[in-house]
């Protein structure tokens, strides 16, 4: 197979396909290597995909803030919101103003492939690498070569490798002499040590939580898990983790001092699950009687609770993860076209590049913001 196109285009997802559905040129391919386009939308927000949020500022994202800004201004929350509504999406909004499909996040997959010619796909072909010969670039892949004017790698990053996520932005990248930061998995679970293993026979128990880590405060739901601890609170925790301790306040609306002269046994005063309540006072060595006869060492070994301090083993890892940190530096592309400031005619959008949001539909909106400065780039 050998192929002249204008424009390639380099996955199928978020970025690739607002992208596509932008731009006009009709000489374009959308390369992708799942038999499907869309595949990481279809999995997300819980399969409602959260498709951004009401309050988007360059401080929910990790990355260079100015880079961030002038990115987002172009195309901000309200903007993907408005383009997906004159296209009949209605989308419910959620506690944090996080906007999720109503049904199905197919919802957003249909308008944007409605858009889209379906002969600019090219699907289940793997992107093995590509070069640039004079003008022209030759993308390699499983099912032969491509030539395009211009490439625009919107692969995205390295989780939910089963899905279709490789490696394979990233080494473009460096293979053009791109610095890539370093990538790690990010919005994912932390495991957990030896002395925090009693946290496994409470998995499936949710609660709200405050998490300290640096000046970084979260407030949100942690979740119990069998491998260790997970749920939003901590998927944004992760985001701020690199090693070392972090701190949970598992009773963030309790005065312990409040409860001091209670009759009530100490596990029905901490407003805690009654499981979660009896396994922390087992593994902190507290007798579970009336509260007003505790003594001041059991008080202070409770406080712990308040400020649970631990080093976690590690992540859940890329399987797991809703994100990569880390990526193709932004400091070598330009924010008013998306276009390398090494290698003329070369793009990078989406998750790619060293840019990661919080939970709550941020990372979307990049994706989105990042397609259309790339298609005004492209006009
Ligand atoms: C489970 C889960 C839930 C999520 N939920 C949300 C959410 O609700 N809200 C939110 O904002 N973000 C969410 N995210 C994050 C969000 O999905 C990504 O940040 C976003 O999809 C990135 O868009 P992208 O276009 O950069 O890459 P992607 O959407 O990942 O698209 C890249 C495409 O490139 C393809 N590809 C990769 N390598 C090759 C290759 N070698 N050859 C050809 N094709 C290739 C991939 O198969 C993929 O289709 C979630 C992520 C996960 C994993």
């Amino acid at each position: 197979m050998k192929k002249e196109v204008d424009i390639a285009i380099i996955g199928a997802g978020a970025s690739g396909l607002m992208l596509a559905a932008l731009l006009e040129e009709k000489n374009i391919v959308v390369i992708d290597n799942n038999s499907k386009i869309g595949s990481k939308i279809l999995v997300s927000g819980g399969g409602k995909c959260n498709i951004t949020n009401g309050k988007v500022k360059p401080s929910n994202y990790l990355g260079n803030q100015r880079f961030i800004r002038n990115v987002i201004k172009r195309f901000d929350q309200n903007d993907v919101l408005a383009w997906f509504a004159k296209r009949g999406l209605k989308p419910v909004v959620r506690k944090h103003q996080q906007y999720f499909c109503e049904n199905s996040a197919k919802e957003v997959i249909d308008i944007l492939r409605r858009e889209i010619s379906s002969k600019v796909f090219q699907l289940e072909t793997a992107v093995q690498k590509v070069e640039k010969n004079g003008e022209l670039f030759e993308i390699t892949t499983n099912k032969g070569k491509i030539h395009a004017s211009k490439v625009v790698v919107a692969s995205g990053g390295l989780s939910f490798p089963k899905i279709g996520a490789t490696s394979i932005g990233y080494d473009i990248a460096k293979s053009f002499d791109h610095k890539v930061n370093t990538l790690t998995a990010g919005l994912v679970g932390f495991t957990v040590q030896p002395e925090q293993f009693f946290f496994k026979s409470l998995s499936g128990i949710a609660l709200d939580v405050r998490i300290i880590i640096g000046h970084k405060v979260i407030e949100e739901a942690l979740l119990f898990a069998h491998k260790g601890i997970s749920g939003p609170a901590v998927l944004d925790a992760s985001l701020y983790w690199e090693k070392g301790k972090i701190t949970i306040d598992f009773l963030p609306t309790v005065n312990l001092a409040m409860l001091k002269s209670s009759k009530k046994h100490v596990s029905r005063t901490l407003g805690l699950p009654s499981r979660v309540a009896k396994t922390f006072l087992q593994a902190l060595n507290i007798e579970d009687k009336a509260a007003n006869s505790l003594n001041r060492e059991a008080w202070k070994k409770l406080e712990q609770l308040k400020s649970y301090s631990f080093a976690p083993a590690g992540t859940f890892g890329y399987s797991k993860a809703e994100v990569t940190k880390g990526g193709v530096t932004t400091d070598e592309i330009d924010a008013g076209s998306m276009m390398s400031r090494k290698v003329e005619n070369l793009y990078f959008l989406g998750e790619v590049l060293d840019v990661t949001g919080e939970l709550g539909g941020y990372n979307f909106q990049w994706a989105f913001s990042t397609a259309f400065v790339c298609a005004k780039g492209l006009e």
